[in-house]
Protein backbone atom coordinates (compact mmCIF):
# COMPACT_ATOMS: atom_id res chain seq x y z
CA UNK A 1 0.00 0.00 0.00
CA UNK A 2 1.05 3.61 -0.50
CA UNK A 3 2.00 5.43 2.13
CA UNK A 4 -0.57 8.45 1.60
CA UNK A 5 -3.23 5.72 1.66
CA UNK A 6 -1.76 3.94 4.63
CA UNK A 7 -1.51 7.12 6.72
CA UNK A 8 -5.25 7.79 5.78
CA UNK A 9 -6.60 4.26 6.87
CA UNK A 10 -4.29 4.44 10.68
CA UNK A 11 -5.51 7.91 11.14
CA UNK A 12 -9.38 6.78 10.52
CA UNK A 13 -8.44 3.63 12.57
CA UNK A 14 -6.83 5.71 15.24
CA UNK A 15 -10.16 8.51 15.22
CA UNK A 16 -12.69 5.61 15.91
CA UNK A 17 -10.01 4.01 18.65
CA UNK A 18 -9.95 7.38 20.00
CA UNK A 19 -13.80 8.00 20.17
CA UNK A 20 -13.88 4.43 21.64
CA UNK A 21 -11.56 5.36 24.33
CA UNK A 22 -13.16 8.60 24.91
CA UNK A 23 -16.81 6.89 25.25
CA UNK A 24 -15.29 4.53 27.84
CA UNK A 25 -13.60 7.11 29.77
CA UNK A 26 -16.95 9.49 30.09
CA UNK A 27 -18.85 6.27 30.56
CA UNK A 28 -16.21 5.38 34.08
CA UNK A 29 -16.19 9.41 35.00
CA UNK A 30 -12.10 9.44 33.94
CA UNK A 31 -10.53 11.66 32.48
CA UNK A 32 -9.06 10.91 29.01
CA UNK A 33 -5.66 11.95 29.51
CA UNK A 34 -6.06 8.82 32.21
CA UNK A 35 -5.00 6.50 29.51
CA UNK A 36 -2.60 5.80 27.35
CA UNK A 37 -3.10 4.62 24.33
CA UNK A 38 -0.40 1.75 23.28
CA UNK A 39 0.19 0.78 19.96
CA UNK A 40 0.64 -2.84 19.51
CA UNK A 41 3.08 -3.28 16.05
CA UNK A 42 3.69 -6.77 16.13
CA UNK A 43 3.87 -7.98 12.49
CA UNK A 44 3.73 -4.30 11.12
CA UNK A 45 6.92 -2.78 9.50
CA UNK A 46 8.80 0.07 10.66
CA UNK A 47 7.48 2.77 8.45
CA UNK A 48 3.72 2.18 10.14
CA UNK A 49 5.57 3.07 13.42
CA UNK A 50 6.57 6.59 11.95
CA UNK A 51 2.85 6.80 10.55
CA UNK A 52 1.72 6.46 13.71
CA UNK A 53 3.71 8.63 15.46
CA UNK A 54 3.09 11.46 12.76
CA UNK A 55 -0.73 10.94 14.02
CA UNK A 56 0.53 11.55 17.44
CA UNK A 57 1.25 7.73 19.06
CA UNK A 58 3.54 8.46 21.73
CA UNK A 59 4.18 4.92 22.72
CA UNK A 60 4.06 1.40 20.57
CA UNK A 61 4.52 -2.47 22.02
CA UNK A 62 6.17 -5.44 20.55
CA UNK A 63 5.99 -8.88 21.51
CA UNK A 64 9.16 -10.82 19.86
CA UNK A 65 12.44 -9.52 20.24
CA UNK A 66 14.04 -10.15 17.09
CA UNK A 67 11.70 -8.05 15.54
CA UNK A 68 11.51 -5.50 18.41
CA UNK A 69 15.39 -5.41 18.14
CA UNK A 70 15.70 -4.69 14.27
CA UNK A 71 12.55 -2.18 13.84
CA UNK A 72 13.73 -0.61 17.42
CA UNK A 73 16.68 0.27 15.02
CA UNK A 74 15.06 1.05 12.11
CA UNK A 75 12.64 3.60 13.37
CA UNK A 76 13.90 7.18 14.03
CA UNK A 77 10.38 8.57 15.34
CA UNK A 78 10.94 9.36 18.87
CA UNK A 79 8.47 6.83 20.31
CA UNK A 80 8.55 4.89 24.10
CA UNK A 81 8.67 1.07 23.34
CA UNK A 82 7.00 -1.03 25.39
CA UNK A 83 7.34 -5.07 25.57
CA UNK A 84 4.62 -7.02 26.01
CA UNK A 85 5.35 -10.86 24.97
CA UNK A 86 6.77 -13.68 26.97
CA UNK A 87 10.77 -13.45 27.70
CA UNK A 88 12.85 -16.33 27.77
CA UNK A 89 15.54 -15.66 30.22
CA UNK A 90 19.03 -15.49 27.55
CA UNK A 91 16.89 -12.85 25.28
CA UNK A 92 16.25 -10.38 28.90
CA UNK A 93 19.35 -8.38 28.19
CA UNK A 94 18.76 -7.57 24.66
CA UNK A 95 14.90 -6.57 25.39
CA UNK A 96 16.50 -4.29 27.98
CA UNK A 97 18.56 -2.37 25.74
CA UNK A 98 16.08 -0.91 23.88
CA UNK A 99 12.38 -1.07 25.31
CA UNK A 100 11.65 1.48 27.71
CA UNK A 101 9.33 -0.58 29.88
CA UNK A 102 8.96 -4.15 29.89
CA UNK A 103 5.00 -5.40 30.61
CA UNK A 104 5.71 -9.03 30.66
CA UNK A 105 7.93 -9.75 34.49
CA UNK A 106 6.26 -12.65 35.66
CA UNK A 107 9.09 -14.66 37.53
CA UNK A 108 11.92 -13.94 39.76
CA UNK A 109 14.62 -15.22 37.76
CA UNK A 110 13.48 -12.97 34.60
CA UNK A 111 13.68 -10.31 36.88
CA UNK A 112 17.23 -10.79 37.44
CA UNK A 113 18.14 -11.20 34.33
CA UNK A 114 16.03 -8.13 33.09
CA UNK A 115 18.11 -5.74 35.94
CA UNK A 116 21.53 -7.32 34.97
CA UNK A 117 20.76 -6.55 31.06
CA UNK A 118 19.33 -3.17 32.04
CA UNK A 119 22.49 -2.16 34.44
CA UNK A 120 24.83 -3.34 31.17
CA UNK A 121 22.80 -1.76 28.59
CA UNK A 122 20.94 1.31 29.73
CA UNK A 123 21.48 4.81 31.24
CA UNK A 124 18.34 4.87 33.26
CA UNK A 125 16.18 2.64 34.57
CA UNK A 126 14.08 -0.12 32.71
CA UNK A 127 10.36 0.29 33.56
CA UNK A 128 8.65 -3.00 34.68
CA UNK A 129 5.48 -4.07 35.17
CA UNK A 130 4.16 -7.26 36.82
CA UNK A 131 2.32 -9.54 34.36
CA UNK A 132 -0.77 -11.24 36.57
CA UNK A 133 -2.00 -14.55 35.02
CA UNK A 134 -5.92 -14.02 35.37
CA UNK A 135 -6.88 -17.73 33.80
CA UNK A 136 -8.75 -19.60 36.14
CA UNK A 137 -8.38 -22.51 35.05
CA UNK A 138 -4.57 -22.60 35.10
CA UNK A 139 -4.39 -21.52 39.08
CA UNK A 140 -0.88 -21.16 40.64
CA UNK A 141 0.24 -21.96 37.22
CA UNK A 142 2.25 -19.87 35.13
CA UNK A 143 -0.34 -19.48 32.26
CA UNK A 144 -0.27 -20.24 28.43
CA UNK A 145 0.53 -16.69 27.79
CA UNK A 146 3.14 -16.42 30.94
CA UNK A 147 1.81 -14.15 34.17
CA UNK A 148 2.36 -14.65 37.73
CA UNK A 149 0.01 -16.23 39.93
CA UNK A 150 -1.82 -12.85 41.51
CA UNK A 151 -0.85 -13.65 45.06
CA UNK A 152 2.67 -13.42 43.92
CA UNK A 153 2.86 -9.67 43.01
CA UNK A 154 3.79 -7.94 45.43
CA UNK A 155 6.53 -9.98 46.16
CA UNK A 156 8.18 -9.70 42.55
CA UNK A 157 7.30 -6.11 42.83
CA UNK A 158 9.68 -6.09 46.11
CA UNK A 159 12.40 -7.93 43.94
CA UNK A 160 11.81 -5.27 40.79
CA UNK A 161 12.34 -2.33 43.67
CA UNK A 162 15.48 -4.19 45.33
CA UNK A 163 17.01 -3.79 41.54
CA UNK A 164 18.58 -0.43 40.94
CA UNK A 165 18.51 -0.33 37.21
CA UNK A 166 14.46 -1.16 36.88
CA UNK A 167 11.79 0.65 38.17
CA UNK A 168 8.66 -0.70 39.10
CA UNK A 169 5.59 0.58 37.49
CA UNK A 170 2.28 -1.98 37.98
CA UNK A 171 1.07 -4.35 36.78
CA UNK A 172 -0.33 -5.92 33.30
CA UNK A 173 -2.95 -8.59 32.40
CA UNK A 174 -4.13 -10.63 29.47
CA UNK A 175 -8.03 -11.44 30.40
CA UNK A 176 -8.44 -15.26 29.44
CA UNK A 177 -9.83 -16.08 26.76
CA UNK A 178 -13.56 -17.35 26.75
CA UNK A 179 -14.10 -15.74 30.09
CA UNK A 180 -15.57 -12.68 31.11
CA UNK A 181 -12.95 -9.56 31.09
CA UNK A 182 -15.08 -7.77 33.56
CA UNK A 183 -14.23 -10.39 36.42
CA UNK A 184 -10.67 -10.59 35.23
CA UNK A 185 -9.77 -6.65 35.04
CA UNK A 186 -11.66 -6.07 38.37
CA UNK A 187 -9.49 -9.26 39.81
CA UNK A 188 -6.36 -7.41 38.35
CA UNK A 189 -7.54 -4.09 39.73
CA UNK A 190 -7.51 -5.50 43.20
CA UNK A 191 -4.09 -6.54 42.81
CA UNK A 192 -2.96 -3.48 41.73
CA UNK A 193 -4.65 -1.88 44.75
CA UNK A 194 -2.27 -4.58 47.06
CA UNK A 195 1.30 -3.60 45.05
CA UNK A 196 0.10 -0.06 45.45
CA UNK A 197 -0.29 -0.30 49.02
CA UNK A 198 3.29 -0.87 49.17
CA UNK A 199 4.78 0.82 46.18
CA UNK A 200 2.41 4.12 45.70
CA UNK A 201 4.26 4.86 42.34
CA UNK A 202 3.37 1.38 40.17
CA UNK A 203 0.41 3.06 39.28
CA UNK A 204 0.32 1.75 35.98
CA UNK A 205 -2.50 -0.82 34.99
CA UNK A 206 -1.88 -2.23 31.65
CA UNK A 207 -5.07 -4.11 30.26
CA UNK A 208 -7.40 -3.94 27.57
CA UNK A 209 -6.99 -4.73 23.63
CA UNK A 210 -9.02 -4.42 20.88
CA UNK A 211 -11.72 -6.80 21.90
CA UNK A 212 -11.66 -5.63 25.72
CA UNK A 213 -10.64 -2.11 26.07
CA UNK A 214 -14.39 -0.72 27.55
CA UNK A 215 -14.01 -3.04 30.13
CA UNK A 216 -10.48 -2.99 31.11
CA UNK A 217 -11.17 1.06 31.28
CA UNK A 218 -13.96 0.55 33.30
CA UNK A 219 -11.56 -0.99 35.99
CA UNK A 220 -8.88 1.47 35.93
CA UNK A 221 -6.58 0.77 32.95
CA UNK A 222 -4.05 3.40 32.61
CA UNK A 223 -2.50 1.26 29.43
CA UNK A 224 -4.90 -0.16 26.69
CA UNK A 225 -3.24 -2.28 24.01
CA UNK A 226 -4.44 -1.95 20.88
CA UNK A 227 -3.29 -3.86 17.48
CA UNK A 228 -5.96 -4.78 15.44
CA UNK A 229 -8.25 -2.17 15.29
CA UNK A 230 -5.87 0.05 15.03
CA UNK A 231 -2.86 -1.54 12.35
CA UNK A 232 -5.49 -4.11 10.92
CA UNK A 233 -5.75 -7.71 10.93
CA UNK A 234 -2.29 -9.48 11.19
CA UNK A 235 -3.61 -12.53 9.94
CA UNK A 236 -4.75 -11.09 6.27
CA UNK A 237 -1.42 -9.11 6.41
CA UNK A 238 1.11 -11.36 6.92
CA UNK A 239 0.18 -14.77 7.49
CA UNK A 240 0.83 -15.33 11.32
CA UNK A 241 -0.95 -14.18 14.62
CA UNK A 242 1.57 -13.86 17.23
CA UNK A 243 0.00 -13.67 20.43
C1 LIG B 1 -1.09 -8.72 20.32
C2 LIG B 1 -1.25 -8.22 21.71
C3 LIG B 1 -2.12 -7.16 22.01
C4 LIG B 1 -3.00 -6.49 20.97
O1 LIG B 1 -4.10 -7.33 20.68
P1 LIG B 1 -5.24 -6.91 19.66
O2 LIG B 1 -6.35 -7.85 19.92
O3 LIG B 1 -4.67 -7.03 18.28
O4 LIG B 1 -5.63 -5.49 19.95
C5 LIG B 1 -2.17 -6.73 23.32
N1 LIG B 1 -1.42 -7.30 24.29
C6 LIG B 1 -0.59 -8.31 24.04
C7 LIG B 1 0.19 -8.91 25.17
C8 LIG B 1 -0.48 -8.82 22.75
O5 LIG B 1 0.36 -9.85 22.52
Amino acid sequence: MNPDARLAELSANLGALDKRISAACAEAGRDRQSVTLVAVTKTFPASDVELLASLGITDVAENRDQEARAKSAQTSADVRWHFVGQIQRNKAASVASYSDVVHSADRPELITALARGSARRRASALGVLIQVNLDPSEPGELGPRGGAHPADAPGLGELVESEPSLRLRGVMAVAPRGADPDAAFAQLAAVSRVLRARFPGAAWISAGMSGDLESAIRHGATHVRVGGDLLGSRSRLRGTVAG
